[in-house]
């Protein structure tokens, strides 16, 4: 019998009414404040992902084992913030009441917020766990209260103090670090602290948002605003593994941006970090 000509992300292709995980990307890009481009990376990702094998020596674990629809991508409303993040929210609510678990690919940082809001009515004890090279405090960037500049302040703004706690941090305003220090955790540089962390939110609902430059660009160059001393992919995957022991109820992957990842090596290293951090969330 034919099936349908649907590309998913490699191992993805559970049928919706059996899956517990739904994945869609959110291919939104409006805010990007230094190269634009992350709206084709969910995209980019699915027909990438036909290069890499869905076993990982790692973990001993095998993507076909896993129960995860691909949603494919949203149709966003470009141009008009508000309505793309409403559209998100209004998707990942969705997927909650049907008891199923988000998991996102950007896009750029700002589709972070709208999943953690829709999840923050699920779980009123939501916290986030957010690898980045930038802090993404700032109240407002230019002007603007929605940035991917901005988008840590606004998910504080629902989530309230000690809810946030920032790994791989390297580059932000110094207001921001500032303010950062009376109401989230911020862990410059890597990941140290990471296991006590994992160990004090024991039970807790975790959201863990992955901004991916927060590897270092010669890893992973592919992405709107490159910084400089980042971390390794095995730190990054060490890090990803540890957390298979923490109650993740959604994830995202935001800011691989193709249009600068001519080699395709950036898209590949996204594809094989969303293998392992299925592989890990989600068996
Ligand atoms: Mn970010
Ligand atoms: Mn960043």
């Amino acid at each position: 019998m034919l099936s349908s000509n649907i590309e998913t992300f490699i191992g993805c292709d559970k049928p919706y009414n059996k899956a517990k995980h739904v994945l869609f990307g959110a291919p939104f890009d409006s805010t990007t404040s230094y190269r634009p481009g992350a709206r084709f990376a969910s995209k980019t990702m699915r027909a990438e992902s036909y290069g890499i094998e869905t076993y990982s020596p790692y973990q001993n674990k095998d993507l076909e084992d896993t129960k995860v629809f691909d949603a494919g991508d949203l149709e966003l409303c470009i141009g008009d913030t508000k309505m793309a993040l409403d559209q998100i929210e209004a998707f990942v609510a969705g997927l909650i009441k049907d008891n199923k678990r988000p998991i996102m690919l950007g896009g750029e940082h700002l589709v972070t917020l709208p999943a953690i809001s829709a999840l923050s009515k699920r779980y009123d004890d939501l916290h986030v766990i957010h690898f980045d090279a930038h802090a993404d405090l700032r109240d407002d960037y230019l002007g603007a209260k929605l940035s991917h500049a901005t988008v840590m302040h606004r998910a504080w703004d629902l989530l309230g103090d000690n809810r946030i706690y920032q790994y791989g941090i390297r580059s932000g305003d110094k207001s921001e670090f500032l303010w950062g220090k009376g109401h989230v955790y911020t862990q410059k540089f890597g990941f140290d602290g990471l296991e006590d962390t994992i160990t004090r939110l024991k039970d807790k609902p975790i959201y863990l948002t992955l901004d991916l430059d927060v590897l270092d660009p010669s890893v992973f160059p592919g992405t709107g605003t490159p910084e400089a001393g980042g971390v390794s992919f095995n730190e990054l995957l060490n890090a990803i593994m540890q957390l298979s022991n923490a109650n993740i109820v959604g994830f995202d992957m935001v800011e691989l941006s193709p249009p600068y990842d001519p080699s395709g090596i950036s898209t590949a290293t996204a594809c094989k970090l969303l293998r392992e951090m299925l592989l890990s969330f989600s068996i």
